[in-house]
């Protein structure tokens, strides 16, 4: 399926490495941990989640008294999993809505990747599912924002609110607001701006538009979902730290995956920010947006 296909990157060089590893080594030693932590580590699973996992994967093999690095392997994809759901055991997280209420959902990320592709991709999965869906074009800034995020309304039949390039977003995401309200929409999904080049603008900028939001609907935004692009690794990490610093980010939405071999940077950001990955982009087409299954992706890793 999409989700196999989308990941095949990463599951080749992943799970040809695990299985290489397992067959050069048979005893399970230092240099056997060693050789693991440089695999991962190389995944994008991020240092720190590595070190975690390391140290897990070594108490574990001490407990039931492994010897034999094939049962490792066993006990790794456990672990795994485990790092990624942390506390709570939900498989799939899903996005919160308010059942029969207009719910506003806020896209946050730099230009480039895929904010708009995103909101287009979740706008007709909503649709298929139901729901009566507006999109507002608050990205006033990149040039061609505005129309690309049009050509996504035509092509998945949503109606798209927008002003001139160059206008205030919040008054776009005002109108948008409205808009959804007069229409009786179930949700409204809000494109901004991703300029990096004045961060503090940017977030000045994010903050008066969740303001916005806040002050027409109580309880709204229901999402803020930052994008990052999977692709980039570790500067997607350092993304997620800077706009979960200054917004309360909600979820995340990793696009890419299908262009990278690195898709442990899914684990990082949950293990290390603490935010819950929603969904992955697969691709660029409209039905390439998936739902995020850690155990799925975890055991994909090692089929
Ligand atoms: P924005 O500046 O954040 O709004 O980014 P765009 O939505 O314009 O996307 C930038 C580029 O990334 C476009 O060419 C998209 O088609 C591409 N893109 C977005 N998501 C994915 C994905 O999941 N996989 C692949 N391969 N390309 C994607």
């Amino acid at each position: 399926d999409k989700y196999k296909e989308g990941l095949s990157k990463t599951r080749n060089s992943f799970s040809s490495k695990i299985n290489d590893l397992v067959a050069r080594y048979r005893k399970v030693d230092e240099d056997f941990f060693e050789d693991l932590e440089e695999i991962l580590i190389s995944a994008d699973v991020g240092v720190a989640t590595v070190m975690d996992l390391i140290d897990e994967l070594k108490m574990e093999v001490k407990r039931q008294n492994i010897k034999d690095t094939k049962e490792v392997k066993e006990v790794i994809s456990e672990k795994l999993v485990e790092i990624y759901y942390g506390e709570d055991d939900e498989s799939v997280e899903e996005l919160n809505m308010k059942d029969g209420e207009l719910s506003v959902v806020l896209f946050v990320g730099v230009n480039g990747v895929g904010k708009t592709t995103t909101i287009g991709k979740l706008a007709h999965k909503l649709k298929e599912e139901g729901k009566k869906v507006v999109l507002a074009a608050g990205d006033t800034f990149r040039a061609g924002a505005i129309e690309q995020l049009e050509v996504w309304g035509e092509r998945v039949g949503v109606e798209v609110i927008k002003h001139n390039a160059g206008s205030d977003p919040a008054a776009v995401i005002y109108d948008g607001v409205q808009a959804a309200k007069s229409r009786n929409a179930d949700v409204l999904l809000c494109d901004t701006a991703g300029r990096l080049q004045n961060k503090v603008n940017l977030m000045n900028e994010l903050s008066k538009v969740k303001r916005v939001i806040e002050r027409e609907i109580p309880g709204a935004p229901h999402e803020v979902l930052l994008v990052l692009d999977a692709t980039t690794g570790q500067n997607a990490m350092s993304q997620a730290k800077t706009f979960s610093a200054s917004t309360d980010v909600t979820g995340i939405v990793l696009t890419k995956l299908d262009g990278t071999a690195k898709g442990g940077i899914v684990l990082a950001i949950r293990n290390e920010l603490q935010i819950p990955v929603k969904f992955v982009g697969l691709g660029e087409k409209v039905n390439d947006l998936q739902s995020f299954d850690a155990q799925a992706f975890v055991y994909g890793l090692f089929a």
